[in-house]
């Protein structure tokens, strides 16, 4: 029986395997996910740190999934590297797993660029998971001051959160505005005056230069001189693709996954999808995609049909991933719009949502 690995068990790994099980029920899957959680709706996390939801509540489908559909799911286990050449992946724990066609769907994580001092300590946190939730959570009781550095769609659902939580909250973004790139200057600044009414204080046009404290996060240095003591930073900057397990592989990377319009990679038998791919000095014949839940979704099931018909040797048959795709929906805070909403559209959504009504 034919084999196909995922790697990645969110947007873009969830759709490819339900892509695989809706056009053959039998070809082997088997989906390594770092993560302990099924597949959840990830853009929906700061719901759980404002305790309105269990994570439970977030999850895709429902419990038995896995089983129903045959699918090896392996929760909890970290892939440390690719041998393209021995078609084999190999775990953390040393397991090794051989596929006919392997599938990287590991989306991306943010990071402190090596240019700052003292990154690496305990607080410094992405917004990207459950899990970084849960240690957020842990945190909150001993920290006065949040700082978020970054001001794109994680930073601010984030910030929004922790307001509720009776901590100060600072956001510092290199930008002059927020979500700079997901909307223009009128629906940013509307969205800022919002958060300056939750006591959200954002920092604009600076950037982080020095981490300090011994071991645990206890303050930060702006490129002002500035120096702001806070007990979690949360990190949505440097949003780069998960592709470690890949270097020093056949597979292109740089540094997210090079594919062609099928959404394979340099490696015939190696399709990706979603965040890990590239985002960054695409030449002409690649494709530079979004970060987006809705664009993983589509590519996801596109990469898991070609997949399944290079093993059915039916190549000439696979599907053109489309490069004009528009970003899918926008979720921020509690609103859930269409990608690039008219201003009126926006403030209107802004006005009746729970975050504007409710009291501080
Ligand atoms: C707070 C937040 C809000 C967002 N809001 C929006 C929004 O409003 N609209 C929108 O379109 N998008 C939004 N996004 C972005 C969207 O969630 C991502 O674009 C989408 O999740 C990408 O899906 P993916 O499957 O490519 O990767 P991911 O969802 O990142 O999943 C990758 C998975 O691979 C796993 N993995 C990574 N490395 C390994 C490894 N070595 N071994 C095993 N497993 C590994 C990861 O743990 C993870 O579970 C938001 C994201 C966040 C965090």
């Amino acid at each position: 029986m034919k084999h196909i690995v995922i790697i990645g068990n969110s947007a873009a790994g969830m759709s490819a395997a339900k892509a695989i099980r809706i056009n053959d029920k039998d070809v082997k899957i088997t989906m390594v996910s770092e993560e302990q959680y099924p597949a959840y709706r990830r853009f929906e996390i700061a719901e759980i740190l404002m305790n309105k939801l269990n994570p439970q509540k977030l999850f895709l489908n429902p419990n038995e999934f896995y089983e129903t559909e045959h699918i090896d799911f392996l929760p909890g286990r970290k892939v440390d590297r690719v041998i393209p050449k021995k078609n084999a992946i190999i775990l953390f724990d040393k397991t090794k797993i051989v596929y006919d066609a392997l599938i990287v769907a590991s989306g991306s994580s943010a990071n402190v660029s090596k240019d700052v001092k003292g990154s690496g300590k305990h607080g410094v946190l992405g917004f990207r998971n459950i899990g970084n939730v849960q240690d957020i959570t842990e945190l909150i009781p001993i920290s006065h001051t949040v700082c978020v550095w970054g001001a794109g769609i994680a930073g601010i659902n984030a910030a929004y959160a922790m307001s509720k939580k009776n901590l100060e909250i600072k956001i510092i973004s290199s930008k002059a505005r927020i979500l700079e790139g997901i909307l223009n200057e009128d629906m940013a600044k509307s969205l800022e005056n919002l958060l300056k009414d939750k006591r959200v204080e954002i920092l604009f046009n600076k950037s982080i230069v020095e981490i300090f404290g011994n071991g645990d996060v206890k303050a930060i240095k702006l490129d002002s001189g500035k120096v702001i003591g806070c007990g979690i930073l949360i990190l949505d900057k440097n949003l780069t693709p998960n592709t470690k397990f890949l270097e020093n592989t056949e597979v292109n990377i740089s540094p997210g996954i090079r594919v062609d319009e099928f959404l394979r990679s340099s490696v015939e038998n190696i399709f990706a999808a979603g965040d890990v791919l590239n985002r960054r000095d695409p030449k002409e014949e690649y494709f530079d995609f979004p970060n987006s839940w809705d664009i993983a979704v589509n590519q996801g099931s596109i990469a898991g049909e070609n997949a399944l018909k290079f093993l059915q040797s039916k190549v000439d048959q696979m599907i053109s991933c489309p490069d004009d795709v528009p970003p899918g929906k926008l979720r921020i805070l509690d609103l859930e719009l269409e990608a690039a909403p008219a201003l009126d559209v926006f403030n209107d959504a802004l006005n009746s949502s729970g975050c504007k009504q409710e009291d501080n």
